[in-house]
């Protein structure tokens, strides 16, 4: 009890709110730590508590997305920053009781990230500043959540877009953040520099060739954060819808409309000639129909659908302990290959998803759907 009452205070929220949300199942406690399983009372999903430090690292905050860049005024009164968006997953970097953890954004404790990140990070950057969260995206192929290689970071590569303070969660300031990163020598997303809310046809440009170069977007934030804005390129909706549609069936319809409507207000604003306006047209068409066709003829020749991808870990055992992890959050799995190497092990994995692969197989067998 006494545990709960701090966390509470350190939440800045009611004991009973505490008490009925833990026992309800929406707060969970797991080894050493509280996490929200969900937003409630105000605080994001995904943060910590930590009773033994009483410490609390708050879960990342939701950023808005415009569609209609024209409106970019109404948001941004004064100058902003506008850096890449990176399409990878989010990760929270932080040092709690001596040790460096990571967390993904629903706050599951991540060995395999934080390893493969610490590898790579030399420097002492959490002995200086125990006190903040390092907030990036990890990128590359090799990782069980998102699959895109870079072409500065095929495998893996962790990239700072915030720093955040434990137990306050104020963001330092986008210049701040910047010349620390530079001095501890840590990667960062690219910033473009300063913007105008006038600038929006030069940054629908600049969206524009991102997507050209197979790159996803752009973030637009104020000096101190306060206000944050996400904006993405229709070459990389495309990509996610084509992702999405070899899977159709264990994608939420809402996560399709979504993608459709952005592509609508991004052509529209881009003023395309009718070429292009059909040359638009045709990449959302091929983005939907040439992976359903992929994944109803695979099944047809009796195939299963599969999405494969790779981990690199220190050892076998470290291995098969993550793949249990990822289990145990849900993910259906079968390892398909192993390779050791003399410092490294390599596993091969399959995800299998079942509400694609059981529903075309049943339509293509002869179920008859009801609307
Ligand atoms: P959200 O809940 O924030 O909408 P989402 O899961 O829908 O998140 P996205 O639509 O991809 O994710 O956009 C927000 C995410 O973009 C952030 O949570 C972060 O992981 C990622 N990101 C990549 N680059 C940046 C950047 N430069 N600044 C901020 N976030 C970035």
């Amino acid at each position: 009890m006494a545990q709960e009452v701090a966390a509470a205070k350190a939440l800045g929220i009611e004991v009973p709110q505490f008490a009925h949300h833990l026992s309800s199942g929406h707060i969970q406690f797991i080894n050493d730590h509280f996490r929200f399983q969900k937003e409630l009372l105000g605080i994001d999903k995904g943060t910590l508590y930590f009773p033994q430090t009483n410490e609390v690292v708050f879960g990342f905050p939701k950023i808005r997305r415009i569609l209609a860049m024209r409106n970019l005024g109404m948001h941004f009164k004064k100058p902003f920053y506008v850096e890449e968006k990176l399409d990878g997953y989010n990760v929270r970097l932080c040092k709690v009781n001596n040790e460096v953890l990571a967390f993904t954004r629903g706050g599951i404790k991540d060995k395999y990230t934080a390893q493969r990140i610490l590898q790579h990070m030399t420097g002492d950057f959490f002995d200086k500043h125990p006190q903040y969260v390092l907030c990036g995206e990890v990128i590359g192929l090799q990782n069980p959540y998102q699959e895109k290689g870079y072409p500065e970071e095929r495998d893996f590569g962790f990239y700072v877009f915030d720093v955040r303070e434990k137990n306050t969660n104020k963001p330092v300031s986008a210049e701040k953040r910047y010349a620390l990163m530079k001095r501890f020598k840590i990667n960062q997303v690219r910033s473009f520099g300063l913007y105008k809310a006038t600038d929006w046809q030069a940054l629908l440009k600049l969206t524009r060739k991102l997507g050209d170069q197979g790159r996803e977007g752009i973030v637009m934030k104020s000096h101190d954060i306060g206000m944050q804005l996400k904006y993405t390129s229709n070459q990389s909706t495309s990509k996610d819808l084509e992702y999405a549609f070899t899977f159709p069936f264990d994608y939420g319809q809402a996560f399709f409309f979504r993608r459709l409507i952005r592509q609508g207000f991004q052509a529209s604003e881009l003023n395309l000639t009718k070429k292009q306006l059909d040359h638009e047209a045709a990449r959302i068409g091929k983005a939907i129909l040439f992976p359903m066709v992929h994944t109803i003829n695979e099944l047809k020749k009796g195939n299963e659908v599969t999405e494969d991808f790779e981990i690199e870990v220190p050892d076998e055992q470290f291995g098969r302990e993550f793949i249990e992890h990822l289990k145990k959050m849900g993910l259906v799995l079968s390892v398909r290959g192993l390779k050791k190497g003399r410092a490294s092990c390599k596993f091969r994995i399959s995800r299998h998803y079942q509400a694609t692969n059981d529903k075309t197989k049943a339509y293509l067998q002869g179920s008859l759907s009801s609307d």
